[in-house]
């Protein structure tokens, strides 16, 4: 059997919880999650997110990254804004409860007050109706494209009829890198200018979109979940694809080059932001109020109200079959 010795904590002396690349050696617990804070302090500062900001949703949805980033807000700015949790309620067989249980286990340990909206109570339908109509051809658009819309409808429409400055959600260093990776080789630059830690309102129906985990990868929330013992869902979402074969190549790849290469990721991800983005000068935009429910909409009705215009005529056709 192998042991693995771990060294000790370079900051405090006691056992070492995990070897720290930037530390050049081990970090205990404590100091561990106190690095990993002040990343996220140094990200919130450098690129401003929380300016003009005094109350803030942030969106929980019961996994790793959600759940580290409202102990990691609470900890650093709980005092000096008004924070908040959302839990959507997707309606997704064992997944979804198990989910709500973590994430208000999360809330209270955060010391936050948590809502959930429901989307069957709210809406009319569930993510596992939305699975049954694509899987039976009745609609076109696969769970997890369904989910995404609604949830940042959700997400969305709450904040601004409850008065937050801003939205934060969980998208880690990982998730940056891979899809900016992906928009880039695919030309979708639509989609890469979005690829930013902050996204400013441009609609009064619009609240501005923060990411504070932008510079922390998958590695360091799952080591940061495990260091402060916080609830996350164990079980995985049925209807979670297999990746995509571009996407996961270039994925194993950029992992590869941060072996290689420790800290490419967030260079990559610092260049585009600093390099790229400001070059490509897209316009952002013009919106104006979808003639069903008054959000923000590019066209005459929004992507949500078409969506939810398509999975209730296809629910009401099955009824009467
Ligand atoms: Fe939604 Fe897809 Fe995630 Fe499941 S895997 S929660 S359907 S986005
Ligand atoms: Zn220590
Ligand atoms: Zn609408």
């Amino acid at each position: 059997m192998q042991v693995q010795i771990m060294g000790k904590c370079k900051i405090c002396g006691s056992p070492g919880f995990t070897y720290v690349p930037e530390y050049k050696g081990y970090l205990c617990k404590e100091h561990y999650s106190r690095f990993i804070q002040a990343k996220v302090d140094r990200c919130v500062k450098r690129h401003g997110l929380l300016r003009g900001v005094k109350r803030l949703l942030v969106g929980v949805s019961g996994g790793k990254d959600s759940v580290s980033l409202l102990h990691i807000l609470s900890h650093l700015y709980g005092g000096r804004i008004e924070i908040k949790a959302l839990f959507i309620n997707l309606g997704i067989p064992v997944y979804s409860a198990e989910s709500m249980q973590a994430a208000a286990k999360a809330a209270t340990l955060a010391g936050v007050d948590i809502d959930v909206v429901d989307i069957k109570e709210e809406y009319g339908f569930t993510i596992r109706d939305a699975a049954e109509l694509f899987l039976e051809r009745k609609i076109s658009r696969p769970p997890c494209s369904v989910c995404g819309t609604v949830k940042r409808y959700i997400l969305n429409k709450y904040a601004v009829e409850k008065g937050f400055d801003a939205v934060a959600t969980g998208h880690n260093l990982d998730d940056f890198t891979r899809f900016s990776a992906v928009n880039i080789v695919t030309g979708m630059v639509k989609d890469l200018v979005k690829q930013v830690p902050r996204e400013d309102s441009i609609h009064p129906k619009m609240a501005t979109r923060i990411k504070p985990l932008c510079l922390v990868s998958n590695e360091e929330t799952r080591k940061y979940v495990l260091a402060n013992d916080l609830p996350v869902v164990e079980s995985s979402c049925p209807y979670k694809p297999p990746p995509r074969k571009l996407s996961s190549l270039i994925a194993g790849k950029i992992d590869e080059i941060e072996g290689e290469i420790p800290g490419f990721k967030a260079m990559f991800i610092g260049n585009l932001w600093s390099k790229i983005l400001p070059m490509l000068n897209t316009p952002r935009e013009q919106l104006r109020e979808c003639e069903l429910c008054g959000m923000p909409s590019s066209g005459k009705v929004c992507s949500f109200c078409r969506l939810r215009e398509t999975i209730t005529k296809a629910m009401s056709k099955e009824r009467f079959l």
